[in-house]
C-alpha cells in the first residue's frame, strides 16, 4: 500500500496515528536541527518533520531533496506548535521515521505554487507541471462537477446522453471545418463536426425526443481570450416542444447549476429581451446587465445644429457615466484613444461633463448652449455630477463603439462584480444576416432555424425582415448559448437553402441526408446548446476559457506541450494520395 492517507486529510483527531503518505516535494525548510518539508498531492499539502537529533542520517537524507521529487513516508501525526489555520491539514504535522523516493525530479521551469512565475507559453508547453498547482485543480475540479450536475439535471428530466460521430461532413455553423483525409476514399476527406447539430436533429426524427451530449465540436476560426478550434458543448434537442419549453428547461438547468455550485439562488424568471432592443439599449446582442448605463439616441436632439460631425451622422448615441463629471483632461483622453482604437473605430468622442452645480461643460460648447445641453441631459436621465459621453457615425459601427465603451466604464466604475450573476434570454434574432461582400444572405443563426411561422410570407418579399425562433442564453455579457425551433418541413427546409444562395443540387448533395429524413414523419423540434468552456470559466470567475480546460492550444491553434500540428510521414502522405504544396518563398 503506498499511502493510508493522502495529503489533505489529517486532522487533530489523527493526532498519534502511524501513517503513511505518498506525494511530491512542494517546498522544503532546513532549520538547522529540523528539516520541514512540504509534501503535496491532488487533496492537499501535509507538513513533514525530520529530526536530526532523533535520526540524523534520515534528516541529512530528506535534506537532499529537491522540489518535485516524488516520496512516500512514514511516521507518526503530531499536533504543530506553529499552526497554519488557513489549510484544513494545519494543526498537525508528521514526524517521518521513513522515506523512500520513489522518483527523482529536475528542478521544474517554474514555482508550482498558486503565484507562479511562469509565463503563459511556458504553463503551456509544461501542462502537466501547471496542472500541479491547486488553482488549477480547482477549476478541474469546478469542471467536472458541473458536468456531473448537467448531467444528473437532464438525465432527470428524461434527456437521453447519446454519442454522435466526429468524422462527419460540414455542419453550419458558421466556421471554416478542420478536414481529415479519408485513406479508404482517396481524395475525400471527413469534416469534424462544428457542433452535432443535424445529427441531433436526426435523433429527433428517430423518436428520441430529449438528447443530450457534453460533446466536442471543432472550428476552424481565428482565436481569442474565448475561443479555443477545439471545445465542449451541452448540446440539446427536445421534440414536440415550443419556444418556451425550451427556455423553460434550461432556464432550470442554469437555475440548478448556479444553486447548487456556486450557492446563487435565483428565483425569478430570466429577463427576455428582443434582439433589436439588445442593440438599442447596450449596442450588442449579448448586453452586460449587471449595470444600467443603457445608450441612448439622440440624434433628434442634435442634428442640424451646425456641427458637421452630428449632421452628417445616421447616428448620435450617448451614455450617462455616473458621478464621473470631475473627470480630469487625461481621463477624457485616454477615453478618446479607447473608442479610436482600430478595433473600435470610432473617430472620436464628444463630452458633457453635468457639474455639481447645475452648470454644463462640454467638448461641443461652440455648437451647444446650455440649454440644449440641459436637454441632452435630461434624454439620459443624467443627474449633476454625471458625466456624458457621445459618439457620432455610422449606426451599426457606433452602437458597436458605444457599447465598448460602456464596458470600458463598467470595468472602470468597478461596475462587473463577478460574484453577481445576471442572466437573460435575448430573442427575436433576424433570421438571415445580409452580407455586403458577398452580397448574399447568411443565416444568423444556422440553415437549419425556422423562421417565425407569421414572418414566413416575408421570405420571398423582404428577407431580412424575417425573424427567426432562435434564442441565445447571456450571462454577464457573455454568451453561454443559442438554439432555435428547427425547420422540420422539407419544403420550408429547400426554400431555406435557396434564400441562402444555395443551388437545390448543392442543397441536396450537402443536406440532402437531412431533408429526406423530413419525408418520414419529422417530429416539430428545436434544442440549445451551451459552451461549457465558458460556463465553467464564469462561474470560476476567469476571464479565459484556457484555464478550465485542461489541454488546451494557444492562439496560434498550436499545442505547445505536444507540439501540433505537425507534418506527417511521407509515406503517409502516399497512403493518403496528398501531395504538400511547398510555400512561396
Ligand atoms: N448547433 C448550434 C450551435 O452550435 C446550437 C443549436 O442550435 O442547438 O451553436
Amino acid at each position: 500500500m503506498y499511502r493510508t492517507h493522502t495529503c489533505g486529510q489529517l486532522k487533530i483527531e489523527d493526532v498519534d496515528k502511524m501513517v503513511s503518505l505518498a506525494g511530491w516535494v512542494q517546498r522544503s525548510r532546513d532549520l538547522g536541527g529540523m528539516t520541514f518539508i512540504d509534501l503535496r498531492d491532488r487533496y492537499g499539502i501535509t507538513q513533514l518533520v525530520f529530526n536530526m537529533e532523533t535520526d540524523s542520517a534520515l534528516c541529512e537524507k530528506a535534506r537532499k531533496l529537491g522540489r518535485e521529487f516524488v516520496i512516500r513516508i512514514s511516521g507518526k501525526v503530531a499536533e504543530r506548535s506553529n499552526k497554519n489555520l488557513k489549510i484544513p491539514t494545519g494543526e498537525i504535522e508528521i514526524i517521518c521515521n521513513k522515506f523512500d523516493i520513489l522518483n527523482a525530479s529536475e528542478v521544474p521551469p517554474f514555482t508550482i505554487e498558486d503565484e507562479t512565475d511562469g509565463g503563459d507559453e511556458l504553463r503551456m508547453k509544461y501542462r502537466y507541471l501547471d496542472l500541479r498547482r491547486s488553482v488549477m485543480k480547482k477549476n478541474l475540479e469546478l469542471r467536472h462537477r458541473m458536468a456531473q450536475e448537467v448531467r444528473n439535471y437532464l438525465s432527470k428530466q428524461n434527456f437521453l446522453e447519446i454519442e454522435t460521430p466526429v468524422l462527419i461532413k460540414s455542419t453550419p455553423e458558421g466556421a471554416r471545418d478542420f478536414v481529415v483525409p479519408s485513406r479508404m476514399n482517396p481524395g475525400q476527406f471527413y469534416a469534424l463536426p462544428q457542433s452535432p447539430q443535424t445529427f441531433k436533429q436526426l435523433l429527433m426524427v428517430a423518436g428520441y425526443d430529449r438528447y443530450f451530449q457534453i460533446v466536442k465540436c471543432f472550428r476552424d476560426e481565428d482565436l481569442r481570450a474565448d475561443r479555443q478550434p477545439e471545445f465542449t458543448q451541452i448540446d440539446c434537442e427536445m421534440a414536440f416542444v415550443e419556444q418556451d419549453d425550451i427556455l423553460d428547461t434550461f432556464e432550470g438547468l442554469t437555475k440548478n447549476m448556479l444553486s447548487n455550485i456556486k450557492g446563487v439562488e435565483i428565483t425569478e424568471a430570466f429577463p427576455r429581451m428582443s434582439y433589436s432592443e439588445a442593440l438599442e439599449n447596450y449596442g450588442n446582442d449579448k448586453p452586460d446587465i449587471r449595470f444600467e448605463m443603457t445608450l441612448h439616441e439622440i440624434s433628434g436632439l442634435v442634428k442640424g445644429k451646425g456641427f458637421e460631425v452630428f449632421d452628417s451622422a445616421e447616428y448620435v448615441g450617448a451614455i450617462c457615466a455616473e458621478s464621473c463629471s470631475e473627470y480630469s483632461r487625461k481621463q477624457v483622453d485616454a477615453l478618446t484613444d479607447f473608442v479610436k482604437k482600430p478595433q473600435i473605430g470610432a473617430k472620436g468622442l464628444v463630452y458633457v461633463k453635468c457639474n455639481p452645480d447645475g452648470s454644463y461643460k462640454s467638448s461641443v460648447d461652440k455648437f451647444f448652449d446650455q440649454d440644449a445641453l440641459a436637454g441632452w441631459a435630461s434624454e439620459l436621465g443624467a443627474k449633476p455630477g454625471d458625466l456624458l459621453l457621445v459618439l457620432a457615425g455610422d449606426k451599426s459601427r457606433t452602437l458597436s463603439a458605444l457599447s465598448e465603451l460602456r464596458l470600458e466604464m463598467g470595468r472602470t466604475l468597478g461596475l462587473m462584480d463577478k460574484t453577481i450573476f445576471a442572466p437573460l434570454w435575448v430573442v427575436d434574432f433576424p433570421l438571415l444576416e445580409w452580407d455586403e461582400d458577398s452580397r448574399r444572405f447568411y443565416a444568423m443563426h444556422h440553415p437549419f432555424t425556422s423562421p417565425r411561422p407569421e414572418d414566413i410570407e416575408l421570405l420571398d418579399s423582404d428577407p431580412g425582415k424575417v425573424r427567426a425562433n432562435a434564442y441565445d442564453l447571456v450571462i454577464n455579457g457573455v454568451e453561454i448559448g443559442g438554439g432555435s425551433i428547427r425547420i422540420h418541413d422539407k419544403a420550408l427546409q429547400q426554400k431555406m437553402f435557396k434564400t441562402l444562395g444555395f443551388a437545390p443540387e448543392e442543397a441536396e448533395a450537402q443536406f440532402g441526408f437531412l431533408m429526406n429524413a423530413f419525408r418520414f414523419g419529422a417530429p416539430p423540434h428545436g434544442g440549445i446548446a451551451f459552451g461549457f468552456d465558458r460556463l465553467v470559466s464564469l462561474f470560476a470567475g476567469l476571464d479565459s476559457i484556457r484555464d478550465v480546460i485542461a489541454f488546451p492550444k494557444n492562439n496560434s491553434g498550436r499545442d505547445v506541450m505536444i507540439d501540433s500540428p505537425a507534418k506527417i510521414e511521407e509515406e503517409l502522405l502516399k497512403e493518403l494520395r496528398l501531395r504538400i504544396e511547398q510555400a512561396k518563398a
